[in-house]
């Protein structure tokens, strides 16, 4: 069997094309939608990630700014800028980039931002509501998964789904999100036994664990939709042929870069079993940045009564 490809990106282009005439619309109620973003440090993978988030939003004309603040910022700082931008009317969506430089405190600080402002869906508030069932903002990846999942005609509705990984800002709500359109759900972590047995029970298999390759084809039951969460970095010159021998695109790129992106899943292995699968890259991390600017208009639209 060779699984049918779940095109992330695809869809991703066509959500951004539904937010942004979404955002034509608000326009003419005098509405235009505007998105804080936070970098603290110099992460560099945060940093790519910020700048693609303030492209995607001027393309869908949603303004958006980035305040970037030293490694070296105090907790105080931050509660002053973030107090600033709840109290600041114009402004409908905060994002803290995560992780934070040590020793700032992730929960501390998303703890401050105003619910009615956190696009990220990060804030107890918000986690409360998704876990009883009755979602406001829903985090962005798993928000995106489900979008895939609905507009792909996959049933969800008794079927056994696996979420591998146990994180706030995917699996958790992923389980929440599969939950309430009434999955049997089961959640997965590293202290679980017969992690591929377990893996193997499911009809939809979610991974966000962080590792590259982790899940293969001994995980999978036959006819499985996979969807591959994970973004992990291939330095190791062994793993990148393990993992895709005779793959003469990665190859160049790795020889060009010194690393390549994939997920968690071994997708030449996993494809032969699975009956759907999403590629990394390509598939979740695109969905990811359509729901961010879906959320912002959202923010938008609720915090005028427009909802
Ligand atoms: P995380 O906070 O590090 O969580 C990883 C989870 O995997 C934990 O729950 C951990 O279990 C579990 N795990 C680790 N080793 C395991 C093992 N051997 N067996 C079973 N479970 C194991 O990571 P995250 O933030 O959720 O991210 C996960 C992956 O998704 C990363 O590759 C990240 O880059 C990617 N990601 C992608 C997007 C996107 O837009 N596509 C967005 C966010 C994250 P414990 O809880 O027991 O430690």
């Amino acid at each position: 069997m060779s699984a049918r490809i779940l095109d992330g990106a695809a869809l991703a282009r066509t959500l951004r094309a539904e937010v942004a005439a979404e955002v034509r619309t608000l326009a003419r109620q005098k509405v235009v939608p505007r998105l804080e973003v936070i970098l603290i440090g110099d992460d560099a993978a945060s940093r790519v990630y910020v700048g693609a988030k303030g492209k995607a939003c001027a393309e869908a004309g949603i303004r958006s700014t980035t305040h970037s603040l030293a490694a070296t910022a105090e907790a105080a700082d931050l509660a002053a800028l973030i107090g600033r931008l709840n109290g600041d009317d114009d402004v409908d969506g905060i994002l803290v980039q995560l992780p934070l430089p040590a020793p700032l405190d992730p929960r501390a600080v998303l703890d401050r931002i105003d619910p009615a402002k956190d696009v990220d869906g990060f804030h107890p508030f918000n986690v409360g509501l998704l876990h009883q069932g009755r979602p406001s903002f829903v985090p962005c990846t798993p928000a995106g998964v489900m979008v895939l999942l609905e507009r792909e005609g996959i049933a969800l509705a008794g079927a056994h789904t696996v979420v591998v990984g146990r994180s706030e800002i995917v699996g958790k709500p992923m389980a929440a999100l599969l939950l309430a359109r009434h999955a049997t759900v089961t959640i997965c972590h590293s202290r679980t036994r017969e992690l591929a047995a377990v893996c193997r029970q499911a009809d939809v298999l979610v991974t966000a664990v962080g590792k590259a390759g982790f899940i293969d084809a001994s995980c999978i039951k036959s006819g499985a939709v996979v969807i591959d969460v994970g973004i992990n970095r291939v330095d190791d010159p062994a793993l990148l042929a393990r993992l895709f021998r005779g793959d003469a695109g990665r190859s160049a790129q790795f020889a060009k870069r010194g690393y390549v992106l994939t997920g968690d899943v071994d997708f030449a292995s996993a494809s032969e079993v699975a009956a759907a699968i999403t590629p990394v890259p390509g598939g979740i991390g695109p969905l990811t940045i359509a729901a961010l600017l879906a959320n912002t208009v959202h923010a938008a639209r609720r915090r005028r009564g427009l909802d």
